[in-house]
């Protein structure tokens, strides 16, 4: 039998946080602004290791609940009810997969210099991939270079959209380290820990956008002769790609962790409107239509709910995931928007307004199909799955989700 029992430890963080949300984030949530931001979160993260739920990703050694991936699609479906939640807890992109990732690649020393501080919650990260002048969704276009001089390095190009870079205290830098063009393109980049201070580090502007910014803004950053020393390395030279996965794969089932509590939430407004308004004699949602645009949420996030559990088992117990995250990426970053759509729709124009949340959750769940890939780009890598399982295994059943 297949056992969908939550085990208990993780019942009880899952409902510690969902009490944290309700009763600490959402309760000061409509009062936060730009004027009162900063101390709004350090009183909720003094608040969240109180209630003993810092760092839930991290191991013990590094001050966190020591979650695996299952024990954080639980807790961040949570989360993903408000913005501010994950940053509460110290676990919101892009520094949570910094994390991972620095706890993956780095050396001891790099591991006290920036993951140290980062667990603490006294500095932000960033991750600095995408390009403005090339499709990113195919790296290995990237033209930032990093050129060996002495026992360190120089580091020159441009990246766009870095998301927290302005004030973050480091970033990561993927950067070409062989330009030789016969070697594997897959194997011609390399990542490097640049500090925020690094006069070779130029934060040009923050890039105005259609949904939230976070802190930090979504920023275009110049690479002008930065100079590092040999230290900056994180891996081996040429592993930049296959240490980006590292961190992408987690990272996307993350986010999609948190859109589910997203969705959740404007799938209660949404019903919570249709049940107590009335329109022709009867309750919004005895009309058949509202009713149906309920069913078709609530059918969606119940997919895309299991979709996020099953990936995250295969994380944790240590199986390929790439197929499955994929598939989770595209799904539920399109099933977001659907639902936030539908919601808006059955609020008329009180959804459209700025007194509900759904107006700010349409905006960003737009971002959703594009960052961490694209979905054209994950339904390419599907097919192409498919197309494998089929030549070798006579169906498409294990890059299905199939069972046996
Ligand atoms: C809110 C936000 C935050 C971000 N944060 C970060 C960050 O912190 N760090 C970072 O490095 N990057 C970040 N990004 C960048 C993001 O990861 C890239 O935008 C994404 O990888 C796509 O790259 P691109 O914008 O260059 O699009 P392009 O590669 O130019 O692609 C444009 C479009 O072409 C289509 N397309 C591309 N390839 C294919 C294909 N094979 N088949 C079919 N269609 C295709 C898709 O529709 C795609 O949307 C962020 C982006 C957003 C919107």
């Amino acid at each position: 039998m297949i056992d969908f029992t939550i085990p208990p430890e993780l019942q009880d963080v899952r409902a510690r946080v969902a009490a944290f949300v309700r009763d600490e984030v959402l309760a000061v949530e409509p009062d936060v602004d730009s004027t009162n931001f900063d101390e709004s979160l350090a009183d909720l993260r003094a608040r969240a290791r109180k209630a003993g739920l810092w760092n839930p990703h991290l191991p013990p050694k590094w001050g966190g609940l020591g979650l695996g991936a299952l024990g954080m699609a639980l807790v961040s479906q949570e989360l993903g009810v408000s913005a501010l939640a994950s940053l509460a807890l110290n676990c919101m992109a892009p520094d949570e997969g910094n994390m991972h990732l620095l706890l993956h690649a780095a050396s001891e020393e790099q591991k006290a210099r920036y993951l140290r501080p980062l667990a603490d919650g006294s500095v932000r990260s960033c991750f600095a991939m995408t390009e403005r002048d090339v499709a990113s969704s195919d790296p290995t276009q990237l033209r930032t270079t990093a050129k060996q001089d002495g026992e360190g390095w120089v580091l020159n190009g441009e990246k766009w959209f870095i998301s927290g870079a302005n004030g973050a205290a480091f970033a990561i830098v993927v950067a070409m380290t062989e330009d030789d063009p016969d070697v594997d393109p897959r194997s011609r980049y390399s990542l490097f820990l640049v500090e925020g201070d690094n006069p070779g580090w130029e934060i040009v502007r923050e890039i105005p956008v259609m949904g939230t910014e976070g802190p930090g803004g979504h920023c275009e950053v110049r690479l002008n002769d930065c100079r590092v020393g040999p230290a900056a390395l994180m891996g081996r030279r040429g592993e930049g790609f296959a240490l980006s996965q590292v961190r992408l794969g987690p990272a996307r089932l993350a986010h999609a962790m948190r859109w589910i509590g997203v969705a959740q939430r404007a799938l209660d407004i949404a019903t919570q409107r249709a049940i107590s308004r009335e329109a022709f004699g009867k309750q919004l949602a005895r009309h058949e239509a509202v009713a149906w645009m309920l069913a078709d949420s609530g059918i969606d996030l119940y997919a895309a709910r299991l979709m996020v559990l099953h990936a995250a088992w295969k994380i944790e117990s240590g199986q390929q995931f790439k197929q499955e995250v994929a598939i989770v990426k595209v799904f539920v970053a399109e099933m977001l928007g659907q639902i936030v759509d539908r919601a808006i729709q059955i609020c008329g124009s009180l959804g459209y307004s700025g007194d509900l949340p759904l107006e700010r959750f349409y905006r960003d769940a737009r971002a959703a199909r594009i960052y961490d890939g694209p979905s054209e780009v994950h339904r390419m890598l599907i097919a192409r799955n498919l197309e494998k399982a089929m030549a070798t295994e006579g169906t498409t059943k294990a890059a299905t989700g199939g069972l046996a």
